[in-house]
């Protein structure tokens, strides 16, 4: 039974992105028992008169209004444009093509110094909803052909403004992680007839990586994770995207998201840096039905202090090593339930 419960010198197989990843979870060292942070150590103001997202502040190219729940807006700096030149291709190899669409920024609160952790479940649920709303707008476009959307959360992955806010990209290109667990699912449906979301879920919910769960969705550590405190974010029924969520399952995935936050804040008493994304089908018009619509969240740290760096194996040679066990720090997460460590007086939780 070493293999299933400690991944020494084992590679597995990572079915959505049809790869392998390296485990060498002997080389990780020991779950982190050094210092927990003072819960007090960063106070982030409600409002910084300095940021670009706060209600009624000038940004680049014009003035936030005095908005009280959600808010979007065109990104000033876009990815995308949509008076994108046509150029014609240099020559077969080195090929090109305008670089059409929209990005957009949405602020999840007004208040500065909050996180989706701090958020009501009623207050995510409002940026869901906003989300599934510009999906379908955006997703109509006859420019756009994929909508990703995700968070960057934290200096760790080189956001400076703590303000609670993602971004959408909206364009002509299919982001290549989802462009591979469009070939992945299709693969997986025609050779087992089964949709590649779903078993996958049925092996987390047979497994002891489940960290969080409720009627329409399930959060684990995935037996494949790339990074140590990775979490995957499933619903129970196959879905392509966010338009396919009913209201019950829009509250339900604001839910598991802000468990999964919390949980993240109180491992180690701080907040901490992940990058979110959600993986949703193209919009193409191609035929998506298999694609398994799931939120992803990669937490950079591997302790309160160790950056998992990406270097030789993963950016030299293409590959990821995961220097921990899915099985215990699943365990660590299940062990950081709500409610979030700043709400609770010191000393009082356990
Ligand atoms: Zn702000």
């Amino acid at each position: 039974m070493a293999s299933q419960t400690d991944p020494t010198w084992e590679q597995r197989w990572h079915p959505l992105r049809e790869e392998w990843v390296l485990f060498t979870a002997h080389r990780g060292g020991r779950p982190w028992i050094g210092e927990l942070k003072s819960p007090d150590a960063a106070t982030v103001p409600a409002y910084d008169p300095t940021c670009a997202l706060c209600p009624g502040n000038a940004r680049l190219h014009g003035v936030n209004p005095p908005y009280t729940g959600t808010f979007w807006f065109p990104n000033d700096l876009p990815c995308f444009g949509p008076n994108a030149p046509s150029a014609a291709d240099v020559c077969d190899l080195y090929r090109r093509r305008p670089a059409g669409g929209t990005a957009e920024v949405v602020c999840y609160h007004p208040d500065h110094g909050k996180t989706m952790a701090d958020l009501t479940t009623d207050e995510v649920r409002a940026v869901v909803d906003l989300w599934t709303e510009r999906s379908r707008e955006l997703g109509t476009r006859p420019e756009v052909a994929h909508v990703l959307i995700f968070e960057n959360k934290g200096s760790a992955v080189g956001t400076s403004n703590p303000h609670p806010h993602c971004q959408i990209y909206a364009g002509g290109l299919v982001y290549g992680h989802t462009a591979r667990e469009v070939e992945s699912s299709r693969r997986h449906f025609a050779r087992t007839g089964e949709f590649l979301g779903q078993a996958i879920l049925a092996r987390e919910l047979a497994g002891p990586r489940v960290i969080a769960a409720n009627d329409s969705f399930v959060a684990c550590v995935p037996w494949f994770a790339r990074y140590a405190y990775e979490v995957l974010v499933l619903p129970r029924r196959q879905v392509s995207s966010l338009a396919d969520l009913d209201s019950t399952e829009r509250h339900d995935l604001a839910a598991m998201l802000r468990e999964v936050a919390i949980r993240y804040d109180n491992l180690w008493r701080m907040p901490m840096p992940y990058v979110m994304a959600i993986h949703q089908a193209p919009t193409d018009g191609g035929d998506y039905a298999a694609f398994p619509f799931h939120v992803e969240f990669h937490p950079p740290l591997r302790t309160p202090d160790t950056l998992k760096y990406l270097a030789g194996p993963e950016i030299g040679g293409g590959s990821m090593t995961n220097e921990s066990n899915p099985d215990e720090k699943a365990a660590e997460l299940r062990a950081a339930a709500g409610p979030h460590y700043k709400t609770v007086a010191p000393g009082t939780r356990s």
